[in-house]
């Protein structure tokens, strides 16, 4: 945005309020489609060849529940902190489309599979997060593929129907973002947990993650929504958010106009930069839904669900809040930032990662490594005799000045100690010595090597540094 866009933007938003609500269509990453034993891989096939009597809809077939498809849908839904009902049932969505031939698609109308979640994100640095109306499942259509200008009349249009029945997972987010930049945020949050608990490949060009928006407009304060208009065929993050912002503006400039907003379903055209009306938009009662008779309704227990829960990974979310307590806990305990950030990526995250404990539930917990620190700080012990002892406090635990004091592990930082090794380690290399002599530095690592292994590695390295480097000068 120019900068006067950017104020004028500032201006609209002082009078009124965004109100956005996204609702993405993920697929998931089964191997076979929603109801039948087609590949859920449409891609490779050439066009109709991946279908069935089923996913084509022929008379007297019937659909089967992709098992896998419920799991992985479940597993979403706990990810984004839902409720599983323990009673949920498929419903008939009547319509008519020429890329779904039963002219109908079996969604979940009254009682999805999933209430009543949450996502958390951050816009701007600050913590934010959005209600999750419902997490359901129902199949994907055909495809269509036109010819000439979609805004023009297609000469003519193909219909390809590879994709019909690939199970598509819907997202529904509550109507709390309130703005273009919070929607962004959300859907890139949304994209990185779905692939990160592996049931959807995050592809926004090819369709595999898509996102409808409901936007609306109210003066600030007030409480009631205004007239929502739905916008589609975005399909990238910034596509999103050029829709949303153009939608807002166009909206105000109708309200401040004294013009009324109509409900109804908008496309993005990305060429044009612009929302073009596509259609009035429907209501639920159009769709005639009612229970697919075909199918039994489910009963999702206890034992399944936590099943499902065991096998979630720690989500991002967690983790990080993790890591910032770990490092808040260090800092605040008088560590250093860039020391605490250097050891809990690098030395820490690799043992957690090796023993599957997160550091908090370790041996050595936050307040063992803030100790074992502090002994780096004091210069009581270098850094190659703290990283030995992290991976033994990490799975056994203990006391680290206890370990240090028993074991004599304290860096020897006595230059009478050291004169003796010094001195040994120049005579025991002395081509490197006359290297260095000659200007060559790297020849030092060496000597200083050698000085390290004949104390065990107990030898302040700095100090070992310093005095060879006198020792050589002379
Ligand atoms: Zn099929």
């Amino acid at each position: 945005m120019t900068q006067t866009a950017e104020a004028a933007s500032s201006a609209v938003l002082a009078r009124y309020e965004p109100v956005i609500g996204l609702e993405v269509h993920a697929q998931l990453l089964t191997r076979s489609k929603m109801f039948c034993g087609c590949s859920a891989d449409y891609t490779a096939a050439a066009p109709n060849d991946n279908t069935c009597p089923v996913c084509l809809g022929l008379p007297g077939v019937l659909p089967v529940i992709n098992r896998q498809a419920i799991e992985y849908a479940v597993r979403t839904a706990l990810a984004l902190e839902c409720e599983i009902p323990s009673f949920t049932k498929f419903d008939r969505k009547n319509y008519f489309y020429p890329d779904l031939p039963k002219g109908y698609q079996i969604s979940q109308y009254d009682l999805p599979l999933s209430l009543n979640g949450r996502l958390r994100f951050e816009v701007e640095g600050e913590p934010a997060s959005c209600g999750i109306t419902r997490v359901h499942l129902e199949e994907d259509t055909g495809t269509l593929h036109h010819a000439g200008d979609v805004l023009q009349s297609a000469t003519s249009s193909l219909v390809d129907l590879n994709r019909c029945g690939v199970p598509l997972m819907e997202i529904v987010g509550e109507p709390d973002l309130r703005s273009a930049a919070a929607a962004h945020e959300y859907l890139v949050r949304l994209r990185q947990l779905l692939v990160y608990i592996g049931v959807n490949d995050g592809n926004l060009e090819k369709g595999s993650f898509r996102c409808d928006a409901n936007i609306s407009m109210r003066p600030r304060g007030a409480s009631e929504y205004g007239v929502k208009v739905e916008i589609k065929n975005m399909n990238s993050f910034r596509a999103v958010r050029l829709a949303l912002e153009y939608e807002l503006e166009r909206q105000v400039a109708v309200l401040d106009g004294g013009g009324a907003l109509t409900q109804e379903t908008r496309g993005w055209v990305e060429a044009r930069r612009q929302t073009v009306s596509q259609r009035s938009k429907e209501y639920a009662h159009d769709y005639r839904y009612f229970p697919e008779p075909d199918l039994p309704p489910l009963r999702l227990d206890a034992e399944f669900v936590d099943r499902v829960r065991a096998t979630l990974p720690e989500l991002p979310a967690a983790r990080a809040m993790r890591f910032a307590d770990a490092f808040e806990g260090l800092v605040d305990a008088g560590v250093a930032a860039k020391t605490a950030a250097n050891w809990l990526m690098g030395d820490v995250a690799a043992l957690a990662n090796e023993h599957k404990v997160p550091l908090h539930a370790s041996g050595l917990g936050v307040e063992g490594l803030r100790r074992l620190l502090a002994l780096v700080e004091t210069g009581t012990i270098n850094a190659p005799t703290a990283k030995e002892l992290l991976g033994e406090l990490y799975v056994s635990g203990g006391d680290a000045e206890a370990l240090v004091r028993d074991r004599g592990l304290a860096q020897v930082s006595d230059e009478a100690q050291l004169a003796e090794a010094i001195d040994a380690a120049i005579a025991a290399n002395p081509d490197a010595a006359a290297d260095f002599r000659a200007g060559l530095e790297k020849a030092l690592g060496r000597m200083v090597g050698h000085v390290m292994k004949a104390t065990g590695n107990k030898a302040q390295p700095q100090l070992v540094n310093r005095m060879l480097r006198e020792r050589l000068a002379r």
